[in-house]
Order: C-alpha cells, then structure tokens, then sequence
C-alpha cells in the first residue's frame, strides 16, 4: 500500500492526491474482504489489515489504538452516553464518527486540521471551565511543545465529575501517569483485553482514564 501510494504521488499532481489515496483504499477494501480480521471501529471484515505502515484499516482509517479505543468504548458505553459535552482534541476520522453516534454534544479542535470544528490551540483554549464532561485526547499531546500546560487545560475544562482519555504514543509514555497526577488528575490505566490478531491490536497498548481529583476526593 505504501509502494502505490509513493507512486501515485509521484505519477499525479497534487490535487489529485487524496482521491486516488480514497480510490486505492476503496479498492482494497474490496480486494481483502473476508472474515479473518474485524475492525472494532466500523465493523468491517477483512481477509487482513493493511499494513501502512502498521495494521490499517482500509475502509476507516483506523489503527490499532483506535481499535482498542472502540472495544473500549462498546464495553464502557457510559462514557459516550449522552446527555453530554465531549470534546475531542485532533479529531480522527477512525474515532469521530464512533465517538459521535450515540449522540453526544460533539465539539472537536486542532491547531491545524481544517475539518475539525474549531482551529485551537490546546494549551489556550478560549471555552470557559468546566465546558465538558468528556475530553478524547489520542497521539496527540506529545506534539505539544508544553505538554503539562496541555494536561492543566484539559482539566480546566473538564467538569469536576467529568473524565478524559489521554493517550500518548507507547515511546512517549513513560512518567505519563506522573505528569497527569501532578496537573490534578487520578489516574486510571486502561488496558483492552481482545483477541489482538483478530482485532488487530498492539496488545502493549494501554491509555489513562484521568478524572479530576478534586472530584475523586468528594
Ligand atoms: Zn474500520
């Protein structure tokens, strides 16, 4: 998949790139349709994932921590249960539309991406505090240049009894639980048990449950 889409890029100008990247996906997910892999997040089958670059998902987009995210939330459906205010930092389109159906209050940032609903930066949100009930922050605050300001800002925002997903990349991890605690979060680790050949997971792959601690405390 990598190979045709160097090629694409190399073959058609610009403008053309992300309809041929779409058309080679549609393709695929036709050319590997079967019953082997199922992706948690669309519910798709497949004979097997894409490898682009790790196990991909031709026909959302999702990766592995994706994947587990939805198996989670299927297994945790309060947390998505509306009526509620959830905001979502750097949206993907894996998780947006899952994070969407139950019909809570959707709100998404991101400093750059023009389909997000809002072009914000996460360490200067202009929301008042206490906006949400729910924030999903995944591979996203180790790109932060002040990632504890990040954390203060999500638990700004967040209501006292609401609670966030934060999740960083496995090489970035370490002292994640620590930074969190000390920007006022209990912290909980999360790890989602699944058949990982089946689901396409990475089963190392863990994210933090963070609620404010001044609620915990109540
Ligand atoms: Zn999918």
């Amino acid at each position: 998949m990598h190979r045709a889409r160097t090629l694409v890029r190399k073959a058609l100008p610009r403008r053309l790139h992300a309809p041929a990247t779409t058309l080679l996906l549609r393709t695929a997910a036709v050319a590997l349709r079967g019953n082997r892999v199922e992706c948690a997040c669309c519910g798709g089958r497949f004979r097997r994932f894409l490898a682009y670059p790790s196990l991909f998902c031709p026909r959302c987009g999702s990766y592995e921590r994706h994947r587990a995210l939805c198996l989670w939330l299927d297994r945790n459906p309060g947390f998505s249960s509306p009526p509620l205010r959830l905001l979502h930092v750097a949206p993907e389109r894996a998780l947006e539309p899952v994070l969407r159906r139950s019909g809570v209050d959707y709100v998404s940032i991101d400093i750059e991406y023009a389909l997000a609903m809002h072009r914000m930066d996460v360490t200067k949100m202009t929301f008042e505090d206490g906006s949400f009930d729910r924030v999903v922050a995944v591979h996203v605050l180790q790109d932060v240049p002040d990632l504890e300001a990040a954390l203060r800002e999500i638990h700004r925002v967040l209501r006292p009894d609401g609670c966030a997903i934060l999740q960083l990349p496995m090489e970035f991890d370490d002292g994640f639980d620590e930074t969190a605690r000390a920007a006022g979060f209990l912290v909980d680790r999360q790890f989602v048990a699944a058949d990982a050949a089946r689901n396409g997971l990475e089963p190392r792959e863990s994210f933090l449950l963070a609620r404010p601690a001044s609620d915990a405390r109540a």
